[in-house]
């Protein structure tokens, strides 16, 4: 048995045969052609396939994941029909009589070089369209069937890296899960194949030096472990492990509909965390009571410039509207830290954690604040939402914040833009001076709600990111429970409600002590809404 690990992105269990997949740019055998006219004519057939599957695979992109996800494939199109990519293969095939193949080959290398040189970050990742559009074009010279359609059971796909090309071609029914050697769980393959559900781990060291086909393998999308070749211990314990998951995820949806509530009728409300509309199905499908924290910055890290007032009108009015009602908490841009974006040029600095981040930037950058205020007020007509802030630390802080708000209103007020006035504004309490002065915070807000996972971080002084840190990263540590406990006494004095929106809340160790304290609402990942459901319901 080999272990590997690998990141994370879809937490489930798969059990299966390895199906590798490996479109080798190289992968063929004629170098040069004995007739131009031909080998231009078996070239343009295929750019038009190629095309023509492009714009197939936007509908159903569009269809699944909406139209910003879908944009690639449009971009894919420019790209092949491109009148310098598209000569300079044709100029290879009829000045130096090379095959289609080997004339793709060169133009695939000498356009993503180009593109890999460039200083704009966004045009360095248009390299990887080149290889995919390269790849698309070779498929259809060779005349393939497509190969991620067309095993005959199911089976654990491994790459070496997928392409959102490729992820949009799979047939799901046919695919348990993928690992992937290269990857980043933010990459725009990674988030169209989480919206997929199917368990998912990349960055996978050695993984193409060691996966061979019909090789039985295990993906623990939950710690990111990878199995090949499991022994019959290892192999017992997962297949256990994912029946008892699939019988859990059954009785678990029994659960839809019904409240959080002890057998003594204590009630809290579980909502969901999201970081796009991509979250929504995953969100409704467990029965999410609200969006508890909205990770707004996800929108913008996504983008190669800053997104603009009306694609983000357009994201948080999709996700109010979707939730008929209930409440949907917007956090306020939170970069900087492990969120940097490239387009904005954040100054380096020797403490990240502590640095220019998240409410600091906004209130020194007011111009870009404002954008996003106005963003999410216009959406505010269209839903349950509410403001939250992240990083607060003094009363002040939050004055000058709410400030900008009411400047905002005060904008669209003038310019007959219809808003929801009374929309509710509250703030995270996820530093120690936060939890400290919750009493004073309190009486500037409408709620709270504790990021545990940067309270632990700033009450323990450990970095979060540092994986060599994580035995001492203990949310269980006296002193952070003592200022989660602080923060809900102090909230429930003046008379706010609080929740909790870090990893913490998920956490069924303490679910008996979050409803002690009188929490009044855990917010998790979609995913463990059920699961959570079930425990408190178990609870007397
Ligand atoms: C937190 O700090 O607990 C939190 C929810 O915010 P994030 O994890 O996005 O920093
Ligand atoms: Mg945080």
């Amino acid at each position: 048995m080999i272990i590997l690990k690998g990141q994370r992105v879809f937490d489930d269990i798969a059990i299966g045969s390895i199906a590798i997949y490996n479109p080798s740019l190289n992968n063929f055998k004629q170098q040069s052609n004995s007739n131009f006219k031909n080998e231009l004519l078996r070239f343009q057939t295929a750019q038009q396939a190629a095309i023509e599957d492009l714009k197939k695979l936007y509908n159903k992109a569009y269809q699944a994941v909406g139209e910003k996800y879908a944009a690639i494939f449009e971009v894919q199109q420019m790209m092949l029909e491109d009148l310098d990519f598209v000569e300079s293969i044709e100029a290879l095939i009829s000045e130096q009589n090379l095959s289609a193949e080997k004339a793709v080959n060169i133009a695939d290398e000498n356009f993503s070089a180009l593109f890999e040189s460039m200083d704009d970050s966004y045009m360095q990742a248009r390299s990887q369209d080149v290889h995919d559009i390269c790849s698309k074009l070779l498929f259809f010279l060779a005349d393939k069937r497509n190969l991620l359609a067309d095993f005959s059971s199911p089976v654990i796909l491994v790459a070496n890296d997928l392409s959102p090309s490729e992820i949009m071609q799979l047939d799901k029914t046919k695919v348990l899960g993928f690992i992937t050697q290269l990857g980043s769980p933010n990459s725009h393959a990674t988030i169209l194949a989480r919206a997929l559900g199917l368990p998912f781990v990349v960055a996978v060291d050695n993984l193409m030096f060691n996966a061979t086909n019909n090789m039985l393998a295990i993906i623990d999308g939950f710690t990111g472990n990878i199995y090949l070749a499991p022994d019959e211990k290892t192999l017992n314990v997962m297949t256990n492990k994912m029946h008892a998951l699939q019988q859990e995820k059954l009785t678990l949806t029994k659960l839809k509909g019904k409240k959080a509530i002890t057998k003594a009728g204590k009630e809290i409300k579980i909502f969901a965390n999201i970081g796009s509309t991509l979250d929504l199905p995953s969100t409704l499908e467990n029965d999410a009571e609200g969006i508890g924290l909205f990770r707004s910055e996800f929108l913008y890290l996504g983008e190669k410039s800053f997104p603009t007032e009306e694609q983000q009108f357009i994201a948080y009015k999709t996700v109010a509207k979707a939730m008929y009602g209930k409440p949907v908490i917007i956090r306020t841009l939170d970069i900087g830290s492990d969120k940097s974006l490239p387009y904005f040029n954040l100054p380096p600095e020797i403490n990240p954690a502590l640095g220019y981040r998240a409410i600091r930037i906004c209130l020194q950058q007011p111009e870009i604040f404002k954008i996003q205020l106005r963003a999410i007020l216009r959406a505010s007509a269209f839903g349950n939402i509410s403001i939250m802030f992240p990083m607060i630390n003094s009363v002040e802080e939050l004055k000058s914040s709410k400030a900008i708000v009411e400047n905002v209103k005060v904008s669209l007020q003038q310019e007959n833009i219809p808003f929801s006035s009374n929309i509710k504004i509250g703030t995270m309490i996820e530093t120690p001076a936060a939890a400290i002065i919750s009493d004073d915070l309190a009486k500037e807000v409408d709620f709270f709600s504790i990021g545990t996972n940067d309270l632990t971080q700033y009450t323990l002084a450990i970095d979060r990111q540092n994986k060599n840190l994580s035995p001492f990263f203990t949310p269980y540590h006296k002193a952070v429970l003592k200022l989660i406990e602080l923060t809900v006494k102090n909230a429930h004095k003046n008379g706010i409600p609080v929740g909790i929106c870090g990893e913490l809340s998920a956490d069924t160790k303490l679910t008996t002590k979050f409803l002690e304290l009188g929490v009044d609402e855990l917010s998790v990942s979609p995913n463990c809404i059920l699961h959570l459901r079930n425990k408190i319901r178990s609870l007397d």
